[in-house]
């Protein structure tokens, strides 16, 4: 039986591409999905030229279009990931994906109630991630 098509974050499938040079295996959905699935792993913050490890980011600013800064140096990567993602979004429609599993609460992958910090205050968890807003849009 040839097996569905799904994007999904690299740490996820226990890639170690998280910031500190960990992963975050989920065994089920390598052992129960794999069994049906094909997996398309994808770790935008490694992709888009960061390396690892690299600097733990957050998202900042107003909820519906926030930047993407490092919580220590204050370095914006806002648009190299953007830049980025705009062009993987395009070949990821070429490849026909039947879907695409994010891991939550990232700055990049998460799909809901990420934490946006603003300028003064507390955070919200009213943001989305920069790679999983920008991947939207893609049609199967
Ligand atoms: S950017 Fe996405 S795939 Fe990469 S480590 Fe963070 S959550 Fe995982």
């Amino acid at each position: 039986m040839e097996k569905i098509k799904f994007g999904v974050s690299a740490c996820l499938l226990g890639e170690k591409v998280r910031y500190d040079g960990g992963h975050k295996w989920d065994r089920f959905l390598t052992g129960t999905w794999g069994k049906w699935v094909e997996f398309l792993p994808i770790c935008p913050e490694v992709e888009c030229g960061l390396g690892v490890p690299r600097e733990a980011m957050r998202l900042e600013g107003a909820p519906v279009a926030p930047r993407l800064v490092t919580v220590r140096r204050r370095q914006d990567y806002t648009g190299q990931l953007a830049a980025w993602a705009g062009k993987r979004v395009g070949e990821l429609e070429a490849a026909h994906l039947c879907g695409f599993i994010f891991k939550s609460n990232s700055p990049s992958c998460g799909v809901v109630r990420v934490k946006v910090y603003a300028d003064q205050g507390g955070p919200v968890k009213k943001g989305v991630g920069l790679f999983a807003r920008a991947s939207w849009n893609i049609s199967p």
